[in-house]
């Protein structure tokens, strides 16, 4: 091997290989991370990725799905040209066609559709990616269409809401700063491994970290000081009781709820029936741990609560259960303060980056006026009022019954259907619709159902402007071209309003002049970002000043931290305004279904479904694997590795058993993603939280038999 073979071998950069080292980022997972990444082209392919050493978001790491992404780019089933369907729908039988074809084509039905039947039957729909959100929610609105949604409508929107139902507006939490810290069913070893740096200092600092979470994770044995190991679902309970011990004990913050809380005196009479008797016969919990968890956080401050975007929410009782928890930062005066959980706006596509945009003015200045109701504001009308997108759980129903009105279309980015309980309701309504398109990068079974496949394209061959924690910005560049004839989701949509000839001509100017639009008012000047490959500290990006918020009031109608929730009143008369807690099972037979499943949980090295396809990731599990007590195993004579059958009371799946201790006896794990075993087909589409919508993806009563003949 010659020297030259031998650098090329090891892909080592410079003039002599022809490898070139270039900025982007990641953007397998949600839109809060996309670490920096340094990808090596040579020849215009990847050849490899690294994490970007000083990136304020990473600082050099990547995730196991990142480090996947060369195979994830260059997955054989990438859609290479837009397609139109020539056989029934599922059979995937499509014909090649031109970008201009399948424009003109799609216009005109579009067209036809809201000549005939209105503006609102057409639904725009974002699954991820979410990088362009806001201009596909401009989309539908500029062609008259109030139906946008996502699938925010089952995942971390339903913490927005009760936030914004709180305090009114979303709200994060101090790590860095606190002396306690509430780690409530996170793991970030899992999903939020950008976090673990700031973790470790802090804890070597001194921070104590509380984990409630049922199970056994690498954050309850590497971090915890103290681990509750909590029944699924109880969470509430837990944080009611937690609030009579802090009343009793005299550590409400007095000052604080006098003149910033409202029903505070209704929750301390409610929370009298939570003693620690009652909440541990709930729990499970021992009262001693209880107890020091709660003196910890009352008295060892500040102290702060993890947001958790799924766990706590995905369950039927979810969102009360979330309130009752962040309740416990009102009363201790935990709110506001550095080292608590403090309120954050939106400065670009859901991130928070201390500086203000016009983004929210772009999203919805073309909004119709006087449109009828969303999918899903008349059913579950506070995220109506709270959320400024409709609430897709409420599609499959609207697609079957055709009330308030009949949907006839879905242009769809992203859509798949496995997001939702029952996902093959999704698809037998989806079946019935005039037109599906779908954009995508890969051909899935949601893309098999569509009348026009359009193919987009990754982080790594597309421009993007994008905001970080701490006030930073920047402007990415492909960094190898678009494979085949993929497009970036924003041209899509920009060359869709050409074709749809809509009034629009800001979004018809395309992406890099709207987000200048979207700037205007900044210091940041977009030509800087551009012009680096960092991302760039924003001029005018302010630090969090703690209290300044509740100094002005906040955003409800009280202006106080709502524990008694005056928009509850409002809008679901017939539920509670308080936090108040219910048993989140949902309504199987326990006689018949005895364990207690759920399927919310993440892999680290997939997100949802995305990583399935991946020969790397997917060779870290390979079969989908239902984790259970090892003591439930023993009892019905199930060994590691055999192939059992888990049903629910609306479905059933075969996968293989993983007994284990780290699952609590008569509970049981399933990781959700896999095709050929979906979890979603074991949870009811009605069991949902009446206040978000959100589905009870935790708390499933299930059981579990040994397949008659074990592979
Ligand atoms: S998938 Fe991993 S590497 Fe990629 S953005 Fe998310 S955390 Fe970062």
């Amino acid at each position: 091997m010659t020297e030259l073979e031998r650098l090329q071998a090891a892909k080592i950069p410079g003039p002599d290989t022809g490898i070139e080292v270039k900025h982007t980022f990641c953007s397998i997972c949600e839109p809060l991370f996309h670490c920096g990444v340094d990808a090596y082209v040579k020849d215009g392919t990847l050849i490899k990725v690294e994490g970007t050493p000083g990136h304020p978001m990473n600082r050099g790491s990547l995730c196991p799905k990142g480090h996947a992404n060369r195979q994830y780019i260059y997955r054989a089933d990438r859609i290479q040209t837009p397609l139109r369907r020539t056989g029934p729908r599922g059979s995937g039988e499509f014909e090649e066609i031109s970008w201009e074809e399948a424009y003109r084509e799609i216009a005109q039905r579009l067209n036809e559709i809201k000549a005939s039947y209105g503006p609102e039957s057409v639904l725009f729909y974002s699954g991820y990616a979410k990088w362009y959100r806001s201009f596909l929610q401009r989309l539908a609105h500029s062609f008259g269409s109030p139906n946008f949604g996502s699938e925010s409508s089952t995942c971390h929107m339903a913490t927005v809401e009760a936030w914004r139902d709180m305090v009114g507006t979303f709200s994060a939490y101090d790590v860095s700063n606190a002396a306690t810290y509430l780690a409530w069913a996170v793991n970030p070893y899992h999903s939020k491994a950008t976090q673990l740096t700031q973790l470790y200092e802090a804890k070597e600092r001194g921070l104590k970290i509380v984990v409630i979470d049922p199970r056994i994770t690498p954050t309850t044995a590497k971090l915890a000081d103290l681990h509750l190991r909590i029944r699924p679902g109880t969470d509430g309970a837990l944080a009611l009781g937690m609030g009579k011990l802090i009343i009793d004990n005299g550590w409400v913050d007095q000052e604080y709820v006098e003149k910033h809380v409202y029903g505070f005196e209704q929750y301390a009479e409610y929370v009298k029936q939570f003693d620690l008797k009652r909440v541990c016969d709930i729990t499970g919990l021992e009262a001693r741990d209880i107890e020091q968890a709660t003196e910890w956080y009352a008295t060892n401050k500040p102290s702060c609560i993890s947001q958790s975007g799924a766990p706590i929410v995905h369950h039927r009782n979810g969102y009360q259960n979330f309130r009752a928890i962040m309740s416990l930062s009102a009363i201790t005066g935990n709110y506001d303060v550095r080292g608590g959980n403090f309120p954050i706006g939106e400065t670009y596509s859901h991130q928070w980056a201390n500086f203000n945009t016009k983004e929210h003015e772009f999203t919805h200045c073309t909004k119709p006026k006087n449109a009828p109701p969303r999918v899903g504001d008349v059913r579950y009308p506070l995220w109506g009022a709270l959320i400024d997108e409709g609430q897709m759980i409420d599609l499959t129903r609207q697609l079957r019954e055709e009330t308030p009105y009949p949907m006839k279309a879905i242009m769809a980015f992203g859509l798949n259907h496995r997001m939702f309980p029952e996902p093959h309701k999704i698809l037998e309504g989806v079946d019935q619709l005039e037109l599906v398109v779908s954009t995508e990068l890969f051909m899935t079974e949601m893309c098999r159902h569509s009348d026009f496949v359009l193919p987009a394209c990754t982080s790594f061959e597309r421009e993007e402007f994008k905001v970080y924690p701490g006030g930073f910005a920047t402007y990415i560049k492909p960094v190898i071209a678009p494979l085949y004839s993929s497009k970036p989701d924003s041209t899509i949509i920009k060359e869709l309003a050409d074709a749809l000839e809509l009034d629009d001509p800001l979004l018809r100017s395309g992406y890099e002049n709207c987000v200048r639009w979207m700037l205007s008012d900044c210091v940041l000047e977009l030509d800087d970002c551009i012009r680096e490959d960092m991302p760039v500290k924003v001029p005018d990006a302010k630090p969090f000043e703690p209290g300044v918020y509740t100094a002005a009031g906040y955003n409800t109608p009280t202006g106080k931290f709502e524990i008694w929730s005056t928009r509850i009143e409002k809008y679901l008369p017939k539920l509670d305004p308080l936090p108040t807690y219910t048993p989140p099972w949902d309504d199987a037979d326990p006689e018949q279904f005895p364990l207690v499943l759920s399927v919310g949980a993440r892999l680290p090295f997939a997100l949802h479904s995305r990583m399935h396809d991946v020969p790397w990731t997917r060779s870290l599990r390979p079969d989908p694997m239902v984790d259970m007590n090892d003591g439930d195993a023993e009892e019905l004579g199930i060994r590691e590795g055999d192939w059992v059958i888990l049903e629910s009371a609306v479905g059933q799946v075969r996968v293989r058993a993983n007994p284990t201790g780290r699952i609590m006896p008569r509970c049981a794990q399933l990781y959700h993603g896999y095709k050929e075993a979906d979890a979603n087909e074991l949870v009811s589409s009605l069991h949902v939280d009446p206040y978000s919508g959100y589905p009870g993806y935790n708390c499933i009563r299930c059981r579990i038999r040994k397949e008659a003949e074990t592979l």
